[in-house]
């Protein structure tokens, strides 16, 4: 599943007392593995029976965390996003412990968005109202492709039939804030194949959509079959018509396209996923998860045995922890807020640097102005048409 927690990201924002950090939770189980993904999770064949394991030391780790933090004052956490993996393998109980150690570390607002990634086919009726009744008020499903050729080729565990069957499911127990996730750039996709996915997303009515073009990553399946030369992919030239149709046929149903592969009903963008495109404080928990909260960029160990080990020391099972100021804090907050099409803020820049972007990256933004990647107004910097098929090249230029 694709979520920012992949991505890197992270300020802090104060209200009533306490400052704000969206909590994250690695969830590492998956029925199998699918041949593209390089999140950290094991196939239920290796991971069967670790599951209580993973939920005592992830209350743990919230309590060192808590703990470890407790200088900052209350930490008042506005979203807990439940990712992976497929956290909706836990059971109502597992969840339900993690949920309310999550509500006895932090300050979790009771109007709090609490998502939920989900696959088709790991969810029953009875456990998906359970879920609600704990407090899960969104779920993002990984549906990834209406075509089941595709599917499989993705090898994924479920057909697009149970998909469908698994939004009305939803909708039957409850859920009124539903996310898809899709993917373009698939073996054996069309331009065909990619409108007929869109328009049976569309049919469904989901509040939110996340359309992503896929990602050969290293050690994957994929990537040992692109160099075995197995692995037969649309053109760059169909990806781009991919991307451009994705965003003409979503803000036609009355999507809005809030972020580069991000579409929102009005009032619906993501929450949590904010907060990793502003820069704002987070805590991750979990194997692999990332931290970003006082200035610090902390990575968990991905290794769930590791992971268990370290959290039975009392220690935090941080692998990496990085310092992010100066240039590099610059550097990262344009580069994850033009991700935003309401792109970067001057008065947002400025309020947290001292300082407006230009004077900064004045060079830069010339240039990509001058080559029709960027905007700039009086108020905001933000990628044009052009700069959103070239998002990537125009976020290097703001590398540290
Ligand atoms: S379900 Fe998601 S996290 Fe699990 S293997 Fe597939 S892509 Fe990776």
């Amino acid at each position: 599943m694709a979520h920012p927690q992949g991505s890197r990201n992270g300020s802090a924002l104060c209200y009533n007392g306490g400052m704000e950090v969206g909590l994250y939770i690695h969830v590492p189980f998956c029925v199998r593995k699918c041949h593209y993904c390089d999140f950290y999770s094991l196939p239920m064949a290796d991971g069967r029976g670790l599951e209580e394991a993973f939920v005592d030391a992830v209350c743990r780790e919230m309590e060192i965390a808590a703990r470890a933090h407790a200088s900052l004052g209350p930490l008042d956490a506005p979203t807990i996003f439940l990712g992976g993996g497929t956290p909706s393998l836990l059971s109502p109980a597992q969840l339900g412990r993690i949920l309310e150690t999550a509500r006895a570390c932090f300050r979790v607002a009771p109007q709090a968005e609490i998502t939920l990634e989900s696959n088709p086919g790991t969810l029953d009726r009875e456990k998906a109202r359970a879920f609600r009744e704990l407090g899960v008020n969104r779920v993002s499903l990984g549906v990834q492709s209406f075509n089941d050729a595709e599917l499989r080729a993705l090898g994924r565990i479920h057909t697009a039939a149970e998909a469908e069957a698994a939004v009305s499911l939803l909708r039957a127990t409850g859920f009124d804030s539903l996310s898809l996730d899709l993917m373009f750039g698939l073996p054996g996709q069309t331009l065909a194949s990619w409108h007929d996915t869109l328009r049976r997303a569309v049919a469904l009515q989901p509040e939110h959509l996340s359309a992503y073009s896929l990602i050969v990553e290293p050690d994957t399946p994929f990537a040992t079959w692109q160099r075995e030369g197995r692995l037969s992919l649309p053109t760059e030239e169909t990806d781009v018509a991919m991307f451009e149709a994705g965003i003409a046929v979503l803000t036609a149903a009355g999507y809005e396209h809030y972020e580069v592969s991000n579409f929102a009903r009005p009032g619906q963008r993501s929450r949590h996923n904010q907060i990793y495109w502003r820069n704002e404080p987070y805590l991750g928990f979990g194997p692999s998860a990332v931290s970003y909260l006082g200035g610090v960029r902390a990575a968990n160990v991905r290794s769930l045995s590791r992971y268990l080990e370290a959290v039975a020391r009392g220690e935090r099972p941080v692998e990496t922890a990085e310092r992010i100021e100066g240039a590099l804090e610059m550097g990262e907050t344009m580069m994850v807020g033009l991700r935003l099409l309401e792109g970067m803020e001057h008065a947002r820049f400025r309020e947290r640097f001292g300082v407006p972007p230009e004077a900064v990256y004045g060079e830069q933004i010339r240039r990509l102005v001058a080559a029709g990647l960027l905007r700039a107004d009086d108020a905001r910097l933000s990628l044009t048409h052009q700069g959103l098929l070239f998002a990537n090249d125009v976020m290097a230029e703001f590398l540290p």
